[in-house]
């Protein structure tokens, strides 16, 4: 039975991920002042920080009727019933990895000496210690996985989503008495869920001994979300920064305002030229447009399109169009892409195009994802037809609405971006 206690594990924070979690673009260059704060946090998390992290397996998986439970404890998070089940694991990893106190207790003495610069630095380097953690955590799991002729699977958190965060405190109280030694002193869990130190994180790791399955299918394979250099195991090259559950980027108003060179750190163009007014890109933006900030630093954007059909009788046409982007450290890259008819919507069937190959208009509705896989930049460079009827018969009519649509996200991102170092709320649109 696999249970590990390590309180002197290898912390070295790769640059690239620090910059990532301090908000900046990735080929965004520290220098001067932002490089001084960068090193100096460093400096003392490698002087003072006492990072730790607690492993151990536990074989009581019971997966029935739709239900996870762990040790007699049931868990409400669909998405981890759901692969364990695909992937058949027979075991998980319970894990808990925290930068320490003594790096929550020098940022909150620094916010009291007036300096949210340095405190701001400090928070993130603590946030960078604990995702590097959870990646030392997973070189070890893999290895002792790799000699049983198992794998690991991703690791998913209360807090992530679909996990409600309430649920911490059950992962805990798994936890708890088996690591109690090692635990006293060094984390508590309060009722809402919340971590005490909050650089902390508690995580499950499944475990499966169908290899196939593990190597075969990319959901599976946790080394997209695993930063660790060297690792002789891994099955996929690193490729997305794991989810946060907490959201980091509310602290960055208060570090960035005094940097001489802010400007670096808008990843969308400035003062772009749009091909629409951008009156009515205010307009749409407030009213049709609605943005969710997700944990990982990404953008889910869902806009609401309404128009009329071009003829029988102009009815009115109502889609829904969703956009998935990647966090601004990777260029707000357009990663989803999805139109369709409004529930609801009783227009689409009066198009003409419609009433001459309904599954061929639909199917090119659905299906056509201008700009996927391109930064969000790319809109204003589009070349595309002005085409602004109400209808989709035609590829330049939709073209033009996707443009109309990704010009509003990028709009309303880039007024985002610019507001943040003034303060103002996180979340400038709903
Ligand atoms: S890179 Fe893959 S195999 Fe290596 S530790 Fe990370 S998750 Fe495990």
């Amino acid at each position: 039975m696999l249970e590990l206690f390590e309180t002197n594990p290898n912390v070295n924070v790769q640059e690239a991920e620090y910059q990532r979690l301090l908000g900046l673009p990735k080929h965004y260059e520290m220098r001067t002042h932002i490089r001084e704060l960068a090193d100096a946090a460093r400096q003392w998390y490698a002087e003072n920080g006492r990072p730790w992290f607690y492993a151990r397996q536990t074989d009581a998986l019971q997966l029935a009727n739709g239900k996870l439970r762990v040790g007699g404890m049931e868990f409400s998070s669909k998405q981890l019933h759901d692969q364990f089940t695909e992937a058949q694991a027979d075991r998980a990893v319970l894990v808990a990895v925290s930068a320490g106190r003594e790096c929550e207790e020098r940022a909150q003495q620094l916010w009291r000496e007036s300096k949210p610069d340095e405190y701001f630095f400090l928070e993130m380097y603590g946030s960078a210690v604990v995702e590097h953690l959870v990646t030392v955590a997973s070189g070890r799991l893999c290895s002792w996985a790799d000699q049983q002729g198992a794998a690991v699977l991703p690791n998913y958190s209360p807090g992530y989503s679909g996990w409600d965060i309430a649920d911490q405190v059950r992962l805990w109280n798994l936890l708890q008495p088996n690591g109690a030694r090692h635990f006293a002193g060094r984390l508590d869990v309060l009722e809402t869920g919340m971590l005490r130190p909050k650089k902390s994180l508690l995580t499950v790791f499944g475990i499966t001994r169908h290899l196939e399955k593990a190597r075969s299918l990319a959901r599976f394979i946790p080394c997209e979300n695993c930063s660790l250099p060297n690792c002789q195991y891994r099955r996929a090259p690193y490729q997305h920064a794991p989810p946060q559950i907490e959201d980091v980027r509310t602290l960055l108003s208060h570090a960035l305002e005094n940097f001489d060179d802010r400007n670096n750190v808008f990843v969308l163009k400035t003062g772009a030229r749009y091909t629409i007014n951008p009156r009515a890109l205010e307009k749409w933006s407030k009213e049709r447009l609605r943005l969710e900030f997700l944990r990982d630093g990404g953008v889910e954007a869902g806009f609401h399109y309404e128009g009329t059909t071009c003829s029988n009788m102009g009815r009115p046409l109502e889609f829904d169009y969703r956009v998935r982007l990647a966090p601004p450290a990777d260029q707000y890259r357009i990663l989803e892409m999805h139109c369709a008819p409004a529930p609801g919507d009783t227009g689409h069937p009066f198009q003409c195009e419609y009433l001459n190959n309904a599954a061929a208009l639909m199917d090119s509705i659905a299906n056509e994802k201008p700009l996927l896989g391109r930064p969000l930049n790319d809109v204003l460079n589009w070349p595309r037809e002005y085409n602004p009827s109400g209808c989709f018969c035609d590829l330049p009519r939709r073209e033009h609405k996707w443009g109309l649509v990704l010009e509003v996200i990028h709009f309303a991102l880039a007024r985002h971006e610019q507001a943040l170092p003034d303060g103002q709320a996180k979340i400038v649109l709903e």
